[in-house]
């Protein structure tokens, strides 16, 4: 029997009530997957006497925790799933798995070339070779790489400008807002600077490693973490809370590190904070005020994503959206979008995850709002593929709603 790290192992905590079966979009749309119940709990029991009984089909599990937010006992379904992969599953990743979860080796090299990378991943020759020969599914949209990265731009625009603030913070920016997005970070930047919050880099960060970890490169995504753990620490020593942006970059670093990975972070999980949470407090404690532009309006819907509901931090979003005047906000019924970082580009999920994700896009139709609004960059790739309705990050939308002259004049650096 294969020797198992189970410290965080409560499957007995189990009663069978097969409330998690109900919510599980996997089982619901796909009658190979065993279910939360099964993969979860009770395979646990069986896989603790002798690792044969690990079935295959516990890799249709999109880790959502869907089952974890609606267990009455506490169960930690998804990790008991992920646990198992790790111990079980296939230890050498297929090229494409590799090749989607190495997003800090394929990022540099896309920006580099980003015309052409854009170009080419947009034509149908060349998605058609990548649904045969690699199995990327040729229906997706893949994302969009930036020909300047985020952090060229800080260094050349902002980094100088830091300095003159009297509070300052860690930006731990991720993949996305680096290499696909750097406007994110830019928004981030603007809207902290006009709250008077010198922005800092956490020179070196990695990927928090939630691809690597779903595509089984345990050891790369550990090294990462210990890096980026290691960084956190000395963020913590000089004096600087570490905020995110992206709500699973969040959910891998608070909580997949110690309990996957078994790295650490105690030292510094208490000074990790989500934007969205992290400015509501300031707002409603009146440590920074606001001055929002008159003629702002927009009628929009919020999707929560699933690792946000695991984190219990959707609430923020939706509080700190409604302190702008002019927001319309509607909140749609919670559902998975079904794309789960790099599962839904898989040839062999890819109707899975559009089914899981019907609900969800029907309810924005009916919802008809000018824009989504939602944390999570995976989620906004798949409901402007599947919905064409454009997906805001709350951040972008306090950028463009706030005054940020005048919110910057009255919460100017004292220092
Ligand atoms: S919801 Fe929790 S207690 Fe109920 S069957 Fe699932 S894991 Fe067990
Ligand atoms: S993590 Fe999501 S997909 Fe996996 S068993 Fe739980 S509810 Fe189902």
């Amino acid at each position: 029997m294969q020797e198992r790290n189970i410290s965080a192992n409560n499957f007995e905590q189990c009663q069978k009530c097969s409330i998690c079966e109900t919510v599980c979009p996997v089982m619901a749309n796909n009658p190979a997957y065993a279910g939360p119940k099964r993969s979860g709990p009770d395979g646990e029991r069986y896989r603790l006497k002798n690792g044969i009984f690990f079935e295959d089909s516990l890799k249709y599990c999109l880790n959502c925790k869907r089952c974890e937010v609606a267990c009455p006992s506490g169960v930690r379904v998804a990790d008991l799933i992920q646990q198992a992969r790790i111990d079980y599953g296939r230890k050498l990743p297929k090229l494409r798995d590799t090749m989607l979860a190495s997003t800090d080796q394929v990022g540099p090299l896309a920006s580099a070339f980003a015309p052409i990378a854009n170009f080419s991943l947009g034509l149908a020759p060349v998605k058609g070779v990548m649904h045969l020969a690699l199995g990327v599914d040729r229906h997706r949209t893949l994302p969009k790489y930036a020909s300047e990265t985020f952090v060229r731009w800080f260094k050349k625009n902002a980094e100088d400008k830091q300095a003159q603030y009297s509070k300052h913070i860690s930006y731990y920016h991720g993949c996305y807002a680096n290499y696909n997005y750097p406007q994110l970070g830019k928004d981030f930047v603007a809207v902290m600077n006009a709250f008077g919050y010198g922005v800092h880099l956490i020179e070196g960060e990695r990927c928090c490693g939630v691809a690597k970890i779903a595509n089984g490169m345990i050891e790369a995504a550990t090294r990462d973490a210990r890096t980026n753990v290691d960084l956190f620490r000395e963020s913590v020593k000089a004096g600087r809370e570490i905020v995110t942006v992206s709500t699973t970059c969040t959910m891998t670093l608070l909580e997949e590190y110690p309990t996957l990975l078994k790295v650490g972070n105690d030292q510094v999980r208490d000074h990790i904070h989500l934007v969205e949470r992290f400015l509501w407090k300031a707002i409603a404690s009146g440590e920074v005020k606001p001055v929002w532009k008159e003629d702002w309006k927009a009628r929009a819907a919020y999707h929560c994503p699933c690792h946000q509901e695991r984190l219990g931090l959707g609430i923020f979003t939706m509080e700190l959206m409604k302190m702008i005047p002019g927001m319309e906000l509607t909140e749609l019924e919670s559902n998975c979008c079904g794309i789960a970082g790099t599962y839904g580009f898989k040839k062999e999920n890819y109707k899975v995850s559009q089914a899981i994700g019907k609900p969800l896009f029907d309810d924005i139709a009916a919802a008809a709002p000018e824009f989504v609004v939602c944390e999570c960059e995976t989620c906004k790739w798949q409901i402007e593929m599947s919905t064409g309705v454009p997906v805001k990050n709350p951040v972008s939308i306090l950028a463009d709603a706030l005054d940020l002259d005048k919110t910057a004049i009255l919460n100017k650096p004292t220092k």
